[in-house]
């Protein structure tokens, strides 16, 4: 098993979720005890969010690069940053390792194409939904995404940061987030990314009214992917 680098705590909330499904998932494989072999370097939250509203995404680059090479002279031999939005500076920071860095774009555009899904809809922060980045790598692969209109875009960034990320999972926002995927599905939006790695705290994928691609956990089960190789627990190797 390979040593999975995390870089973490954007927010802790999702971290957490990534700690957990990773951990899941490789018991699952392996069976008995098994638990992952991981690293994580938990950030500042708060110092990150200072950076974004600035709009100094250099610097967090900077940042973010200092801490995967760090995990990785601990022994990471893969990186994930477990957030969609500092995918932003994924290629800076890819820039500062020579291990993989697996990239959550890339992992859901993978997923999305595997589902044949033409008009994925993307919830998300603000930065995702209206820098360019997240659609304009989709595109490259072959994706084409929709996000909701000007003021459902402020109300999913607003449910994220000041109740997601904050640890407050609210029925009203979950209504609120259901009537946005209404308003998208009758516009032909014909699935749903989780394009935020604190939304499944609040959305179940399995739920949905339409497809659901839950980022976090689609990210998780490709650093167990790479982790374990053709690694097989007993009893699937015998079988
Ligand atoms: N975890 C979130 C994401 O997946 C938002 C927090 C952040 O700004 O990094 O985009």
């Amino acid at each position: 098993m390979q040593t999975i680098g995390l870089i973490g705590g954007m927010s802790f909330e999702s971290s957490a979720v990534y700690y957990r499904m990773i951990n899941e998932m490789v018991r699952k494989r392996l069976g008995g005890f098994a638990s992952a072999d991981l690293l994580m370097h938990s950030v500042n939250f708060d110092e990150i969010v200072s950076m974004q509203k600035a709009g100094d995404w250099d610097a967090a680059a900077n940042r973010l690069g200092d801490v995967a090479l760090h995990l990785q002279i601990a022994g990471a031999r893969c990186m994930l940053i477990c957030t969609n939005t500092m995918h932003l500076i994924a290629d800076q920071v890819a820039a500062r390792i020579s291990v993989p860095l697996i990239h959550v774009i890339d992992e859901t555009a993978k997923s999305l194409k595997a589902a044949e899904r033409k008009r994925p809809l993307l919830l998300a922060t603000r930065y995702t939904m209206e820098h360019g980045f997240y659609a304009e790598r989709m595109k490259s692969l072959g994706v084409d995404i929709v996000v909701p209109e000007a003021a459902d875009r402020t109300s999913v960034h607003d449910i994220i940061f000041n109740e997601l990320c904050a640890g407050k999972v609210l029925d009203g926002s979950r209504n609120k987030l259901m009537q946005i995927i209404e308003r998208e599905r009758a516009k032909g939006a014909d699935s749903i990314i989780l394009g935020c790695t604190e939304i499944c705290l609040i959305l179940d994928p399995d739920r949905l009214p339409l497809p659901g691609f839950d980022t976090t956990a689609i990210h998780a089960r490709a650093a167990v992917e790479f982790a374990l190789g053709n690694e097989h627990g007993e009893e699937t190797a015998a079988a």
